[in-house]
């Protein structure tokens, strides 16, 4: 018997109001149940922010030294249950467990910063310019948060969004992706261990077009911080502004990696496979497309085609396995629809490019990973996001060239440049558009403390991680105190 799962709203563990579920499956072997979940709507919505709206007016007037407490205890839970929750991501969405391991770890670094914020969460003081008059901003909290999440980061993602919401004293209403609703309830569960007060945290599974639209649409939610897909962005983004909420948009990628001829090249190979291929190019900031400079082009795709051909497929928890399934069928499909609009559009299969055939993989989702070369910037696999183990080639003439290519994206999230030339990269650091750009290094790997997120269609400006995100979670509150004892008029009695 599959294990059932709840929402958790106002301190209870409930079933869907109407009492309907759906299944979620492992992505490696879809005979395997990971679980039966309740399909809510938006009846169960409006009891979760109800009960959030409740939960705020006491959370509000917590200390944030108290509130980090309790974040630094959910860190402690994460580190004792480290392994545990690693495997149950690798089950439940795929990627190998080296990288789930990693995914609960940018959980705990977030949880520790988070802790350590309570003590700060500093504001600002500053000179009135009347006499007898003292000046500050302060940080408050704002209410309730919709948390709306993508399935590729199932643990980080939420925790990036819900412990920073909860250390500035807001409530939250969160709605996981449906394909990881498991690791997002090992984390509403280790919240509750750690003792975050009834009300404050609030989960309600089901799907993006009812469940989500319902905490975007909801008048008392007061803002909402959503990570997934553009085009999902866009939508929430029209209808948030209808209430006119807060919204943070963290969206898709087209990231690119450089290599220049003076790079090493054994190491921009090495980053290349993992920022392709790892978490089967399911990441926001997965290496989707590389620029080589022509110069080292076909040297380089050669030893590329060589190791990718390598990649050990598999089920992410067994060991020596590279590249796990895509998440589900509609994603592989989406992979098995762009390989077959890259040929169409003139670009050459290299490696990869099918469904594997043989029986090991005839349960799962799995995509052998797939490198495409003779790939120019206006083909649409130079273009869209794929989110999937498939990597585009693109030929430069220069350093300026390959940025321009780069460039020629409506994404801005991550860029990789490989060279050794110490000018070329300040070039690059500055002409690259995107909100992260790696020297020498992939185009992943974030780290928690380090603002997150991109430009152009990829966000709407906000930033998550470190301590940038604490000022999309909090307002401003300017207090002016005059202890003059009479009234003095600013920019009039003083000039
Ligand atoms: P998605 O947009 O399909 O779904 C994301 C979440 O939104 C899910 O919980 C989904 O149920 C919900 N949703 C769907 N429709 C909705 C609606 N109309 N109203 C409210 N909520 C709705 O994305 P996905 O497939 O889960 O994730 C992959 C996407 O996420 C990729 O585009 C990837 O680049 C992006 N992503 C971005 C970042 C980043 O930080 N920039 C990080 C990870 C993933």
């Amino acid at each position: 018997m599959a294990k059932k799962f709840r929402n958790y709203i106002n301190g209870k563990w409930v079933d869907a109001l109407s009492g309907q579920t759906f299944e979620n499956r492992n992505p490696a072997n879809w005979d395997e149940v990971i679980g039966v979940f309740p399909k809510s709507s938006k009846e169960d919505v409006n009891d979760a922010v109800k009960s959030a709206r409740k939960a705020f007016e006491a959370w509000r007037l917590t200390p944030a030294p108290k509130r980090g407490d309790i974040l630094r205890k959910v860190g402690d839970l994460m580190v004792a249950k480290k392994e545990e929750l690693s495997r149950q991501m690798t089950k439940e969405m795929g990627k190998v467990l080296a990288e789930t391991r990693g995914d609960v770890q940018e959980g705990i670094d977030t949880a520790y910063y988070a802790g350590t914020e309570g003590r700060r969460l500093f504001g600002h003081t500053a000179p009135s310019e009347l006499s007898n008059k003292f000046n500050m901003a302060i940080r408050v909290p704002i209410g309730v948060a919709g948390i709306v999440t993508p399935w590729n980061f199932p643990m980080a993602i939420p925790t990036w969004k819900i412990f920073p919401a909860l250390l500035c004293g807001n409530t939250i209403v969160f709605k996981p992706a449906s394909d990881t609703p498991a690791t997002a309830t090992s984390l509403v569960e280790i919240l509750i261990e750690a003792g975050v007060p009834e009300g404050v945290v609030n989960i309600v599974h089901g799907g993006g077009g009812e469940v989500g639209n319902a905490i975007v649409g909801h008048p008392d939610v007061d803002l909402i911080s959503f990570t997934g897909s553009t085009g999902v962005g866009k939508k929430i983004s029209v209808m948030a502004s209808e209430t006119l909420k807060r919204v943070s948009l963290e969206l898709g990628g087209k990231n690119a990696q450089i290599v220049m001829p003076d790079a090493d090249m054994e190491l921009a190979l090495e980053g290349v496979l993992w920022g392709a291929f790892g978490t089967t190019g399911q990441r926001c900031t997965a290496t989707s497309r590389l620029i080589l400079h022509e110069k080292i082009h076909d040297e380089f795709v050669k030893m590329l085609v060589k190791r990718v051909e390598n990649l050990k497929l598999g089920d992410g928890l067994k060991k020596g396995v590279d590249v796990g399934p895509c998440v589900n069928e509609d994603q592989r499909k989406t992979v098995q629809s762009y390989v077959e609009i890259g040929l169409e559009q003139g670009a050459k299969i290299v490696a990869g490019g099918e469904i594997p055939k043989d029986s090991n993989f005839k349960k799962g989702w799995f995509y052998r990973p797939t490198v495409f070369t003779n790939v120019k910037p206006e083909h649409r696999i130079a273009k869209e996001e794929i989110f999937g183990p498939v990597l585009s080639v693109l030929k430069a003439k220069s350093l300026d060239h390959a940025i321009q290519i780069l460039n020629d994206t409506i994404y801005g999230l991550s860029s990789s440049l490989y060279t050794r030339d110490v000018n070329g990269a300040f070039r690059a650091i500055r002409d690259i558009k995107a909100g992260i750009t790696y020297i020498n290094a992939p185009t992943i790997g974030a780290e928690a403390h380090m603002p997150f997120g991109g430009v152009k269609q990829t966000g709407n400006g906000h930033r998550e991680g470190g301590w940038a995100v604490y000022d999309f979670f909090s307002e401003w509150k300017t207090v002016y105190i005059d202890y003059s004892g009479g009234l003095q008029r600013a920019q009039i009695d003083n000039y």
